[in-house]
């Protein structure tokens, strides 16, 4: 399997990536509702052609990292959706407000997935990893976890912030995530930390 690079086209303080394995490429979140157009204008800005993303994936549906879902679909870009993510999708919605000028996503044409079917799925565009689900922060998050160890991860709890949430079941995706092999976290909205930072007696 042949490297791949990582380049973050976010903006308002969220980190949206593009990972490509040449010129296949999988953006992880996708934006705000509607600034489709500011994502589309740092993919310019790094020289990175639309048409070559073959998926977006969001690791959860919050309107910060899926809100230009569907307008993401209306550029060409199909969205992959795990199963556990299905259920959520029409519950953002109640999150915007008419000046957000959400586009709501349409369920019929999304290509949803397991998670047992994603590392085949990664593969046909050249990236050796899989999609973990990854509770805590909601029930339908879900993070990438390539083989070299990057992990891309949302919004699950940072340790410092644990007592808003759930701490076991964030506890759990990060043990989770530590046993499958990850190495270096990219949040989606703090700087990239070492796995190390997560302390292992959770
Ligand atoms: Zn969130």
């Amino acid at each position: 399997m042949s490297g791949h690079t990582i380049v973050n086209v976010g903006y308002r303080s969220t980190h949206f990536w593009v990972i490509s394995a040449g010129s296949n490429r999988l953006l992880v979140d996708l934006g705000w509702p509607g600034r489709w157009g500011e994502l589309v204008a740092n993919l310019r800005r790094m020289d990175i052609p639309l048409y070559e993303i073959r998926y977006g994936l969001a690791t959860h549906y919050h309107i910060d990292h899926a809100g230009a879902a569907q307008d993401m679909k209306n550029a060409g870009v199909p969205l992959l959706v795990m199963d556990a993510q299905v259920e959520a999708i029409p519950l953002m919605a109640r999150h915007t407000k008419p000046a957000d000028n959400y586009t709501e996503i349409l369920p019929d044409d999304n290509l949803v997935i397991s998670c047992a079917e994603s590392r085949g799925l990664l593969a046909e565009i050249g990236l050796a990893g899989q999609i973990l689900r990854t509770p805590g922060h909601s029930s339908d998050s879900v993070s990438l976890l390539l083989d070299s160890g990057e992990v891309f991860t949302g919004d699950l709890t940072h340790p410092s912030y644990f007592s808003v949430e759930e701490p076991a079941v964030v506890a759990a995706s990060w043990r989770l995530l530590r046993q499958k092999g990850a190495l270096r976290v990219h949040p989606g909205h703090r700087p990239i930390f070492p796995i190390q930072a997560i302390p292992t007696n959770l």
